[in-house]
């Protein structure tokens, strides 16, 4: 019974993916031969006609992706393959909380070993082909073992403390686990811009010229104190361009990508710090750490809930009343739930994108130095112009281009 309505709800997520995909696919499509007449102005035909291209690929590569990964899930789940390894385990490395994090760590490793095809196939055959790839081969490869070294490093040590306080609290081991798990998060976001971001790209301070002045004027105009702004080396993995916000308090500082700058003019630049600089003001950043803190608070309880029933852990073959399984379990159906919550985050991100937009318009007095930034930034980035609705619901936390160019018109 509960094992058919898991399998529902995986066939549930996968037949909607499928479908929004081909809806999108349908609306692209169907606007091929011409940009529709509000975005004729932002993209030569050429242009269009190629980003039309690489959102069809991209919506080929994600079905099969969607589909692979759909079937990896029903073969781990109702195979026994999990039961079985976890027996191995037990009886090699006995009970202990270190010996049930390794089963854990292990089976995520595991997993993730199954993406490598289809990431690799992303960066060096799609990504390639429509000329963003600007990654070696090395480097790639290296990202990945940096990337297993930090999970082994960070998040084995705290799969053993939330196992350890089960042992240790009780009935309550959830709470503190949540609690674990939020402090942990938050040393991250502080930790993360000095300690791990540097591990993969190359930061360095915006050098001294017309362009720094223009940001520093902007942050002082802005009250944006402690403001550091660093160019990052993206051009080393793609041609993709992006600014971002990073860091806490003393530590926060503004990330614009090498290949932004190259991209965009000055006001334009200034404009993109400018709603990056919103986003802190209107304090979105810890409005969504407290909203991710709140959703993990009910995803704790829900899982020590889960914990004490033994039919979740017999639906999937194992033996009631181990932490851990219920974990692992836990881990890998929660996007089966989740996924149908995406266009309310997404719904939330969008206010918040709007509310950045009318803060830089703002505060540069014009809406005209964004506005040439969103339009350089799509038609660099080749973004499909034209997604479906229902897609652009489920897959999109920003706005379209034209939704921003016409939120910004009306403010
Ligand atoms: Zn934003």
């Amino acid at each position: 019974m509960i094992a058919a309505l898991a399998c529902a709800l995986i066939l549930a997520k996968w037949a909607a993916q499928l479908w929004l995909g081909r809806l999108n696919q349908q609306h692209v499509e169907a606007n091929a031969s011409a940009p529709p007449e509000a975005l004729k102005h932002i993209m030569d035909g050429q242009t269009y006609a190629k980003s039309v291209q690489y959102t069809l690929a991209k919506g080929r590569l994600d079905r099969i992706s969607i589909t692979w990964h759909t079937a990896l899930l029903l073969v781990v789940l109702f195979s026994g393959v999990l039961p079985w390894g976890y027996h191995i385990f037990i009886q090699r490395l006995g009970e202990s909380a270190w010996a049930q994090a390794a089963f854990l760590f292990v089976t995520g490793v595991v997993l993730s070993l199954a993406d490598l095809p289809l990431d690799w196939y992303e960066q060096f055959r799609l990504e390639e082909r429509f000329g963003f790839n600007t990654a070696t081969q090395k480097l790639w490869w290296t990202d990945r073992l940096k990337g297993l070294a930090l999970a082994l490093a960070l998040g084995y040590p705290l799969l053993v403390l939330v196992l350890k306080l089960v042992e240790w609290t009780g009935d309550w081991w959830w709470l503190c686990a949540w609690g674990a798990v939020l402090g942990f998060q938050l040393l991250m976001v502080v930790l993360a811009p000095a300690l791990i971001m540097p591990l993969f790209n190359k930061f360095t301070p915006l050098p001294e010229g017309s362009l720094r002045d223009r940001l520093l004027a902007l942050a002082e105009r802005t009250r944006f104190r402690a403001a550091s702004v660093q160019v990052m080396d993206g051009s080393k993995r793609s041609r993709h361009s992006n600014a971002f916000f990073t860091g806490f308090g003393r530590f926060r500082k503004i990330v614009l990508f090498d290949t932004l700058i190259g991209q965009l003019v000055e006001p334009e630049l200034e404009a993109v710090l400018a709603h990056e600089i919103g986003h802190f003001k209107l304090k979105h950043i810890p409005k969504i750490l407290a909203a991710a803190a709140l959703g993990g608070l009910g995803g704790f309880w829900l899982l020590a809930s889960l914990a004490r029933a033994p039919w979740f852990y017999r639906a999937f073959g194992f033996a009631p009343g181990k932490v851990a399984v219920a974990l692992l379990l836990f881990g890998l159906l929660a996007g089966v739930v989740t996924f149908w919550l995406s266009p309310l985050a997404n719904w939330w991100s969008r206010r918040y994108e709007y509310q950045a937009d009318a803060f830089a318009a703002k505060t540069m007095n014009e809406p005209h130095s964004l506005t040439g930034a969103l339009r350089k930034l799509n038609e660099k980035n080749l973004s499909n112009l034209t997604p479906h609705p229902a897609y652009s619901r489920f897959y999109y936390s920003h706005p379209t281009l034209l939704e921003r160019e016409e939120a910004l018109g009306r403010s």
